[in-house]
């Protein structure tokens, strides 16, 4: 167990008072004691993070945070509040799930008011289903939060949407580590006829792989792809690449990264924001069409 609150600096009464404040206005629920909240706290922009998450945050005694729950958050809790690094992080070790599940419960028994954290969305590769189920079994009264997930949220942070009428009408959302290689129980030669944009979680080890199956299944090596790390933090960074270039992107890439198959990721173009804060010309005409609709 890790004490992570040395690192942060708890914010006084008052802001604590104020987050109190507004969620008795919106008529909030609180996290009780005894009960277990499964919360989200978003990509890493702090801003991400729901007011019922931050709520949570403030009134928790106990809070097991993953390791991509931006840190910054835990500002919020109480002084005194117990604070365990729960994380599970790819290749690096990490404590097992049936401990963290059994500490979340040892606390709830206890009766006090736990909340577990965890990165974007708890039920997106999050584990949270396990970790409910292991509260239902226990008898234990719990609340999900959702969170933004990082697959739509950390994307749209490059300028990318999820879907896009004009080029994906589907989207599919996949974990790269599934099993011992790139997600072996999938058929990728079905996923590549049927998903105009894959959002890949979890994959910039099986990236490469992952492309020449694709590839293989006969989706374009042309195809656009994006490769984001650390997506909506300050030191997001994004590449803009083609599908046979994915593996080489994904390597280079910072982690925690999100990977992006498909014509959408043309829209970054257009949508950059954050790049037209910098600076960047965006173009409003990303897909080419009115381009291509004058010269017909
Ligand atoms: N529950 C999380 C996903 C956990 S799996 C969610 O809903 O977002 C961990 C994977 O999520 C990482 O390997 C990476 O692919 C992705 N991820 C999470 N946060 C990210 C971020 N800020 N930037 C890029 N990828 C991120």
């Amino acid at each position: 167990m890790v004490c992570l609150l040395d690192s942060i600096i708890p914010l006084g009464p008052a802001q604590r008072a104020a987050v109190k404040q507004i969620a008795e206005t919106l008529g909030l629920p609180m996290l009780e004691p005894g009960w277990v909240w499964l919360a989200g706290a978003g990509p890493g922009d702090p801003g991400l993070a729901s007011l019922h998450t931050i709520q949570a945050i403030t009134n928790a005694d106990a809070i097991l945070a993953d390791a991509l729950a931006n840190r910054e958050l835990l500002a919020f809790a109480r002084p005194g509040a117990r604070i365990v690094e729960a994380g599970k992080r790819g290749g690096k070790p990490s404590r097992p799930q049936a401990a963290i599940s059994r500490q979340t419960i040892g606390f709830a028994r206890k009766g006090l008011r736990v909340l577990r954290l965890k990165g974007g969305d708890p039920f997106v590769f999050g584990r949270g289903g396990e970790e409910a189920l292991a509260l239902v079994r226990a008898g234990i009264p719990f609340r999900m939060v959702p969170g933004v997930t990082a697959g739509i949220g950390g994307i749209a942070y490059a300028g990318i949407p999820a879907t896009h009428r004009d080029t994906n009408q589907a989207v599919t959302f996949i974990t790269g580590t599934a099993g011992n290689g790139a997600a072996p129980d999938l058929d990728w030669e079905a996923i590549a006829r049927g998903s105009p944009t894959i959002i890949l979680y979890m994959a910039r080890r099986h990236a490469a792989e992952i492309a020449t199956r694709l590839i293989e299944a006969g989706r374009s090596p042309n195809e656009p792809a994006a490769v984001i790390g650390n997506a909506s933090l300050q030191n997001q960074s994004s590449t803009i690449t083609h599908l046979a270039r994915l593996g080489v992107a994904a390597s280079d890439a910072d982690t925690p990264a999100i990977l992006v198959i498909g014509e959408n990721v043309r829209l970054s173009a257009g949508l950059d924001w954050i790049g037209a804060m910098a600076g960047r010309v965006l173009d409003a005409d990303p897909l080419g069409r009115n381009r291509l609709s004058q010269s017909a």
